[in-house]
């Protein structure tokens, strides 16, 4: 199979501020996988560096994954396997070329990607309501922000800052007035003290879930926090594979699954299936990416209880067009494979 690797920077409509950075562009990798017959699946890696990766570093990983891609691109399995083993740290390069093949497979089988998956977005419970995400501003323009987002039923806010009950207290009221459900993502920014006092705070926000309260790496914290709230926490920064959730079953209610942070869609079914055996809720998120891999997860939401899904929303752009959105409900086209055009 043939790769080709191009570039896919992505500009932001307001700047993203998250508790420990702020962006303005996103620069992501296009994939191009093309087999002898001239068929060709798309996929895209954002690297993000909290991950250790870097545009610089897909690229390497990329032109040096072209030659382990000689298969059958429908031994997703083994190719999948090989690459995890050979690039263990370069899981957003990884994702790009596990979403490429499966484009290509889906589009070798003149299928969309959920069929070929045996999923059902179109039953009761099948595709989900993705959240927006209001990242941290001054109280004005987040008030601003969530005026624009009036079409989305469920609202992700971002915290994890030392005013930010001050600033839930501003935003809420405007929040309460419409029937918006509101998720609260700290992004690690609390301490464990700080996580209790704040979400028992919390309580009046018509408030679902509170994601990553307190620096990764700290079960005994998360378990403290959880056992003293009594909102669901689910982690994101905490857990990357499915390796990550053995550990974390018990501590906390629930895992926010990536494709860029676990390396595609194969390592998501296995991470799926594991949060389940364990009865932990599944969200699935997204970075800042464009139509094809939030597309891509897309087609997993059957599967998941949660979807943030709102990468390619949060961007001015795009330059292609998958899953649409109405009213939050994700939904996904028919056609052969993501169905990108
Ligand atoms: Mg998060």
């Amino acid at each position: 199979m043939n790769l080709i690797i191009k570039s896919l920077n992505l500009k932001l409509k307001y700047p993203f501020r998250i508790s420990r950075e702020t962006k303005t562009i996103q620069n992501n990798i296009l994939v191009i996988l093309e087999d002898e017959d001239g068929i060709y699946g798309i996929g895209e890696a954002a690297p993000v560096k909290y991950y250790g990766e870097y545009v610089k570093s897909v690229r390497a990983a990329l032109r040096r994954m072209s030659k382990f891609l000689i298969n059958d691109p429908f031994h997703i399995e083994d190719i999948t396997n090989g690459l995890q083993s050979r690039f263990p740290a370069d899981a957003s390069a990884r994702a790009s070329v596990d979403i490429a093949l499966h484009d290509l497979v889906a589009k070798k089988l003149n299928i969309p990607l959920y069929k070929f998956l045996g999923l059902n977005p179109s039953a009761s419970g099948g595709s989900k309501v993705t959240s927006f995400t209001i990242g941290l501003d001054s109280i004005d323009m987040m008030c601003k922000k969530i005026e624009e987002a009036k079409d989305f039923p469920i609202l992700k806010i971002k915290l994890g800052v030392k005013n930010d009950l001050k600033l839930l207290e501003a935003i809420g009221r405007k929040i309460r007035m419409r029937r918006t459900t509101i998720r609260i993502d700290a992004n690690a920014g609390w301490t464990v003290k700080e996580a209790i006092k704040k979400i028992n705070a919390m309580k009046d926000f018509g408030v679902e879930f509170v994601e990553q309260p307190i620096p990764p790496g700290n079960i005994d914290g998360l378990k403290k926090v959880r056992d003293n709230v009594d909102l669901p926490i689910i982690v994101d920064e905490d857990v990357k594979t499915s390796k990550d959730i053995i550990s974390l079953a018990g501590a906390v209610d629930g895992i926010n699954i990536k494709l860029m942070k676990c390396g595609g869609i194969r390592e998501a079914l296995r991470m799926i299936n594991i949060a389940r055996a364990h009865k932990l809720k599944i969200m699935l998120g997204c970075m800042i990416e464009s139509s094809i891999s939030i597309t891509a997860a897309a087609h997993l939401t059957p599967l998941v209880d949660y979807a943030d899904l709102d990468g390619n929303i949060l961007i001015t752009n795009d330059p292609f067009t998958g899953v649409t959105v109405e009213r939050g409900k994700l939904l996904l086209s028919e056609r052969e494979g993501l169905g990108i055009m």
